[in-house]
């Protein structure tokens, strides 16, 4: 069963769909016809017995009336005047006289004998052309036996069957039976008389049996062998000389003797004809209605088909990679839609394709650029670290070589210049330090609300002994109630950064400006300088750790270590702000740190802002 549902599954769609089609309409077709050619054999059926009924209730009516004239005829020939004397006495001539006269009156009579008790003729009137002969004497006795009945029978008489009834002849009152009077008809006579007359009767066919089964007559064209013994109307259906015909057989009783059988046959041959012929017409309309739905089918599976095989073929290239593969839209049906719905997402694929492309090269030059800055830091700390490790072991070779004469002042500088080396070492391994647990996340970091003025103001010995040192003027202009979310002393370091920044690039007699002004939710924090500027091209390259400005020198003899502002952006957004930087209009540089606001008190606020500019000196 699986695997005939298995072979089903794997036919191609045309005969998926042509098949439960074509199968629905043999069963239903095959059902119809059958249903159909049943119905019409019940109807012709039904037509054919009520027919045949109809014929022998025509045929018994007509019989019954024969065997009253019989009965008439015969009770006339018996009491006739005369007739019983005539009889008694023997007299031949007197009898066939009188005979003459009922022959006269009675036409249809084939013969009218009056025969002695022993069935031996007195006197006869025969219409039968033959040898004149002996009544049967079992009829004559059973008419003497009860000379107020009437026997009948089917007997031979003058060389032909015939249908005989007798009767008593009476000599005296009450009845004394001298002889019997025989009334007959020819047999094939009755047989055509009791034929149903007229078109309807046209067809059908009434044969006499004698009461031993064998055919004496008939009227019509269907031959029938022999009749079964019936007590009762039995129906057969039998083929004849004609073909097919169906007959009822009935008991032929007359005067309540049964004397033989009637059979009412009427062919049934045009009737199976027609149910046949029926049938075939509808066949033949079947088989046409299949072949038109054949043809019908085929037509739509193969339009259907012509619109999926594109499909298909298109679905096949995009799976192999071709993603400017599309299927043609040929209508606006569902399938129509799913070619539609196929372009679309074949055109999606290529553009996200063409977006994954774009994204591979984008990480991979952040890849190349991660990589080059990971050697240009290597390259970075083992020259900055080798620079103070060479000093110190020069100063440390110095005062171990025994041919240099040690003075209490060399000793003392050697001791001061390991001293500034160490720890200047110390510095950039903190610097890395710092550096390295900002990359890691594990930066310590306390966000609150932070005053920048307060934090400015911790600053602002520093700034004046930079100041002082470098010959740069630094200012302050903050106003007193800005607050920032930060730590504080993490902010203190970027400012401290960015300010020694702006003094050591700055020429002598220049100005480094740091102000702090709210911007909407934030505060911007510019530390500005009017010093030597950085090219537009470094952009955020500043930020890298060890990179510096090519050409760019600090102004005065300050350590330069390339580490200052990667540590510094790295603290700025471990306090969820940003820095970048930008050119200024004297050629100097302004760093700009935006850090997320905390609005003032509100009774601060509707007094206003209250700005205080302060030098490092007004700070203190
Ligand atoms: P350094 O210790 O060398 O100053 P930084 O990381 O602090 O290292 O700075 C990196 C480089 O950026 C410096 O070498 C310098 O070339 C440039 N730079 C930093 N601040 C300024 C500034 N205010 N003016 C001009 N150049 C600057």
């Amino acid at each position: 069963m699986t695997s005939r549902l298995g072979r089903f599954r794997d036919l191609p769609l045309f005969y998926k769909l042509l098949v439960p089609f074509l199968l629905l309409m043999l069963v239903t077709g095959s059902v119809g016809a059958l249903l159909i050619v049943h119905d019409q054999s019940t109807r012709a059926q039904a037509a054919v017995d009520e027919s045949l009924s109809r014929r022998a209730v025509d045929t018994l009516s007509l019989m019954h009336d024969r065997e009253l004239y019989l009965v008439e005829s015969v009770s006339l020939a018996a009491n006739l005047q005369g007739m019983s004397a005539a009889a008694a006495a023997k007299d031949g001539a007197q009898v066939d006289h009188l005979l003459t006269s009922v022959a006269a009156l009675k036409q249809d009579l084939s013969s009218v004998v009056v025969t002695d008790d022993k069935g031996y003729p007195i006197g006869a009137y025969s219409r039968l052309r033959g040898t004149s002969s002996t009544v049967e004497p079992q009829l004559v006795a059973a008419a003497l036996r009860r000379p107020a009945a009437r026997a009948a029978l089917l007997t031979r008489l003058d060389g032909h069957v015939v249908l005989a009834v007798a009767v008593a002849i009476c000599a005296d009152t009450p009845c004394r039976p001298t002889a019997a009077a025989v009334a007959a008809v020819d047999v094939t006579q009755l047989a055509r008389r009791i034929a149903p007359p007229g078109p309807g009767g046209g067809s059908s066919t009434v044969t006499l049996f004698s009461a031993a089964g064998a055919p004496v007559a008939a009227a019509g064209s269907v031959r029938l062998a022999s009749a079964p013994s019936v007590s009762s109307d039995i129906r057969r259906t039998q083929r004849t000389n004609i073909g097919e015909a169906a007959t009822l057989y009935t008991p032929l009783v007359v005067q309540g003797q049964r004397v033989g059988t009637l059979g009412i046959s009427i062919p049934t041959g045009s009737v199976s004809a027609s149910v046949r012929s029926a049938a075939l017409r509808f066949a033949a309309i079947l088989f046409l209605a299949m072949v038109g739905v054949l043809a019908i089918g085929a037509y739509l599976s193969r339009s259907i088909l012509r619109q999926v095989h594109p499909l298909v073929d298109t679905s096949r290239r995009l799976g192999a990679g071709d993603l400017t593969a599309r299927a043609p839209v040929l209508g606006r049906d569902e399938l129509g839609e799913l070619a539609a719905g196929v372009n679309e997402m074949a055109t999606e694929l290529e553009a996200s394709y063409a977006t994954l492309e774009q994204r591979v090269i984008e990480r991979t030059a952040d890849v190349e650029q991660l990589l080059r800055e990971r050697t240009d830091f290597f390259t970075g700390i083992s020259h900055d670290f080798r620079t103070p490790l060479a000093v110190v072991l020069s100063q440390a070779d110095m005062l171990l070589d025994p041919d240099i004469p040690k003075s209490p002042e060399l000793a003392r500088d050697a001791g001061r210049t390991v001293k500034e080396s160490v720890t200047q070492l110390l510095a950039r391994i903190n610097d890395v330090l710092e550096i390295a647990r900002a990359e890691s996340g594990s930066l310590e970091i306390h966000l609150e609300p932070v005053r920048i003025d307060r934090v400015l103001g911790s600053l602002a010995d520093t700034a004046r002994t930079l100041e002082l040192t470098s010959g740069v003027a630094v200012t302050f202009d903050v106003a007193r109630s800005l607050a920032v979310v930060a730590d504080e002393a993490r902010l203190g370091q970027v400012v401290l950064n960015l300010l020694d920044n702006a003094v050591k690039y700055t020429p002598r007699g220049g100005e480094v400006r740091v102000t702090a002004r709210a911007d909407g939710d934030s505060v911007a924090l510019r530390v500005a300088d009017t010093g030597c500027g950085i090219p537009a091209e470094v952009g955020d390259r500043v930020f890298e750790p060890f990179y510096r400005v090519k050409g760019s020198k600090p102004q005065r003899q300050s350590p330069s270590s390339g580490l200052g502002l990667a540590l510094t952006r790295r603290l700025v957004e471990a306090q969820q702000g940003e820095i970048r930087w930008e050119p200024n209009d004297d050629g100097g540089t302004t760093f700009v740190v935006t850090l997320q606001r905390v609005p003032a008190p509100r009774q601060r606020q509707s007094s206003g802002p209250d700005p205080a500019t302060r030098t490092p000196r007004g700070a203190r």
